[in-house]
């Protein structure tokens, strides 16, 4: 019998109805033997996320030292699932003591980490499989990275004697026992841990789309869908906003080649998309395999006659940055110009002129121009190094748009072309790009 580990997604767990859809897809394929479950997220579009309640509930604990307001939505919401599914279990009793220990704890994450605590405990019911507290097995280390083989063998333990359960997605904990989660979205790392602790023969990963589309369907209508993508272009569209699949969701099912599979729960007939490493990649003949894009970085451009001369000028840069604790995205460069880009979150009150200040004592240049409100577009794709023409036809593209480029990294790995343009422009930028190489659609 084959492994197959399964990531349900906010919407997925959305309602008892949903949720029914899940419990089928489970039963219907015996080799799903390990789920793993998001908190319930949006039943319609201006409906709040569990998650997002239950920080709403970690700021009233803060203000008030309680959170019965807050934490009423959280429990209309469980009580009716629970209900919908008639799960025969004492929803009630946890319920209260899960308010109480948000109050004593008076942690967001703490606070955050109980929508996933919850739904899963409500599956594992569901399923009458045991439920595995992602606060025993999934570890992080003091510096709030993740403990990844420790936590692989945890899980694998914990489950030895499991053939099927449930597991919380999003949290674990320190290793003194303080729970921690990842950041938004993260309930498809845990997924990808579970994965790689049983080495599954696949990972699914259940949502609301069939799979990976070439761009993201609120920018572009109806985009094509991806068959096959590898781990790499995986990586570099959901680093660069493509939010299907959280962007480290990657790396614990790479290490040891298990593909991921992406599945649309309300249209489980459809095949979706298949995550897969190089090895078993097969070129689809387009040029272009997805396109994805990221708002809201600043632009340090640095000009210097004869840089490339100047031996250290890099170093004497990058040790500035580093002095402030800030990491960059990418680092474009000409003879005499270089460009920092850095997401503007990270420059925080005072940053960005301390750090403009300090590179212009280390390496004195000529000019330095900071451009802000910029978003970076990635066209990715492994059959663009092998097509000539195809930054061509981008930045024409581009230019029929009436798009402004104002900074252009075709990432070494020849995977993807990045340009930096307006914040506004993203959309339509994105938009252009995906007519020129997606014609038909
Ligand atoms: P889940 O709650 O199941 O984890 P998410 O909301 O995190 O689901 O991710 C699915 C959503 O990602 C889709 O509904 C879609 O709007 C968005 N999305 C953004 N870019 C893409 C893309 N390239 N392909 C598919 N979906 C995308
Ligand atoms: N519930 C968490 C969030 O909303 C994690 C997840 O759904 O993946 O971000
Ligand atoms: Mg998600």
């Amino acid at each position: 019998m084959s492994i197959k580990v399964c990531k349900f997604g906010g919407t997925s767990m959305a309602d008892g109805n949903n949720i029914r859809n899940v419990i089928d897809i489970i039963k219907s394929d015996r080799d799903r033997r390990y789920v793993v479950v998001s908190a319930p997220g949006k039943r319609y579009s201006n409906d709040i996320k569990v998650t997002d309640l239950l920080y709403q509930c970690q700021k009233e604990v803060e203000q008030t030292g309680a959170c019965k307001e807050a934490f009423s939505k959280i429990r209309e919401r469980f009580e009716n699932i629970v209900k919908e599914l008639g799960v025969d279990m004492d929803i009630a009793t946890i319920l209260n003591q899960t308010e109480q220990r948000i109050c004593t704890e008076n942690s967001a994450d703490f606070a955050a980490s109980r929508g996933e605590y919850l739904s899963g405990q409500v599956m594992a019911g569901a399923l009458g499989v045991p439920f595995v507290d992602a606060q025993d097995v999934v570890i992080f280390n003091d510096d709030g990275s993740f403990a990844a083989e420790e936590s692989y063998m945890l899980v694998a333990k914990a489950l030895a004697d499991k053939p099927r359960a449930v597991v919380g997605g999003f949290y674990g904990s320190y290793r003194n026992g303080k729970v921690k989660t990842f950041s938004r979205g993260g309930s498809d790392i845990s997924g990808a841990i579970v994965a790689r602790a049983v080495l599954a023969d696949v990972y699914e990963n259940w949502t609301d789309v069939s799979g990976f589309l070439a761009c993201d369907p609120r920018i572009v209508d109806h985009p094509q869908g991806i068959k096959v993508l590898s781990y790499k272009e995986l990586r570099e569209l959901s680093y660069m906003g493509a939010n299907v699949l959280h962007s480290e969701s990657i790396f614990p099912v790479k290490s040891a080649n298990i593909p991921i599979n992406i599945k649309n729960t309300f249209r489980p007939e459809d095949e979706g998309t298949m995550i897969v490493p190089i090895t078993k990649y097969q070129y689809t003949g387009n040029v272009v395999t997805g396109i994805a894009g990221k708002k809201n970085f600043t632009v340090i451009h640095i000009e210097k006659s004869m840089m490339n001369a100047e031996i250290g000028f890099t170093r004497k840069i990058l040790s500035v940055l580093e002095k402030n604790g800030i990491s960059f995205e990418h680092m474009p460069s000409g003879i005499d110009t270089m460009c920092l880009v850095v997401e503007s979150a990270i420059l925080g009150l005072g940053v960005l002129d301390r750090l403009l200040t300090e590179i212009e004592q280390a390496v004195n240049p000529d000019h330095v121009r900071v451009y802000n409100n910029i978003a970076l577009v990635a066209t990715v794709g492994h059959g663009m190094s092998s097509s000539i023409g195809t930054s061509g036809r981008l930045f024409k593209a581009l230019s029929d748009a009436n798009v402004n480029v104002r900074m252009i990294d075709q990432g070494s790995s020849e995977l993807n072309i990045i340009v930096g343009v307006a914040d506004e422009d993203c959309n339509k930028a994105i938009k252009a790009i995906y007519r020129e190489f997606f014609p038909a659609n």
